[in-house]
């Protein structure tokens, strides 16, 4: 069986564009309105001469839960129990939110390898989000920009390195 590598994080972070990125073609839909990509949602993808198994966590809109950090879970809880590596999502742009809080103290909880992820950080955007991710106590953020393919080849590689 191929590793299981799961997208998680709230909506639009950047899930699905990442997703396309490290599938390498276009599958996904990206949407500008959070949590409404209805799409491919599963992919191979081949990080650095390693097949993996990618999953799109999306489908907040499906998920009765009353708190964006409570959908969040519901949506990526199935997921994230049978991930290999949980690639955790952030805004470097946005800046680290309550519901990025919620949903890391509870995928701390889950024991599951995690990949902290901070994207939309083209150029020097978001140099300033790197401490306030890190607070999230789970490790060093990598910084990428999916939109933009910066830093992609160094996270397909610390993929393949944690698998
Ligand atoms: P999702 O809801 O987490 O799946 O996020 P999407 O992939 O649908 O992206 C949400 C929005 O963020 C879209 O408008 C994307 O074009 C934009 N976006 C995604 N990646 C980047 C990035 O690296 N930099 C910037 N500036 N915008 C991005
Ligand atoms: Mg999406």
């Amino acid at each position: 069986d191929l590793p299981v590598v799961v997208i998680a994080g709230r909506p639009n972070v950047g899930k699905s564009t990442l997703f396309n990125r490290l599938v390498g073609r276009r599958q996904a839909l990206v949407a500008d309105t959070p949590g409404v990509t209805r799409d491919r949602k599963e992919a191979q993808a081949t990080l650095r001469g390693r097949r993996v198994r990618l999953i799109d966590t999306a489908g907040l809109e499906e998920a009765a839960a009353e708190s964006l950090a409570g959908r969040m879970r519901a949506s990526s809880e199935l997921a994230v129990a049978h991930a290999d590596l949980v690639l955790f999502c952030v805004d470097a742009r946005a800046g680290i939110t309550p519901a990025d809080e919620h949903f890391a103290a509870w995928l701390r909880r889950q024991g599951r390898p995690v990949l902290l992820i901070a994207n939309k950080a083209e150029g020097r955007g978001g140099a300033a989000t790197a401490l306030e991710a890190y607070a999230l106590g789970l490790g060093s953020p990598l910084a990428v920009s999916a939109e933009h393919g910066e830093g992609l080849a160094d996270l397909m590689g610390e993929i393949a390195d944690r698998l």
